[in-house]
């Protein structure tokens, strides 16, 4: 960790909490998880190479769509582990 850490990881869980608003719980397939990651991967590959071709002035919007991945990556996460316990609660019965 940096001192930037707490700063980057707090602009995640904003993201966060903009996903939970628009979208609600999700609890999907993990390989719906991973083609959504994947889109976010590829929409910050294309940022930065908007800005590698000159296109885009400066890199904020390839920030932007970074933050979109780890945030993506952590839903999927807490999907998982919902799903998991869910799981482990049904067949504990
Ligand atoms: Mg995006």
């Amino acid at each position: 960790m940096t001192q930037a850490t707490p700063g980057v990881l707090a602009e995640v869980r904003r993201e966060r909490e903009r996903q939970d608003a628009k979208w609600g719980e999700q609890n999907l397939d993990p390989a719906v998880w991973l083609m959504i990651l994947g889109e976010e991967v590829g929409e910050a590959n294309n940022a930065a190479l908007e800005h590698l071709m000159g296109n885009a002035r400066d890199l904020s919007h390839y920030r932007t769509e970074l933050l979109q991945v780890a945030a993506v990556a952590v839903s999927a996460v807490e999907s998982l582990d919902r799903q998991q316990a869910r799981l482990a609660a049904s067949t504990n019965q």
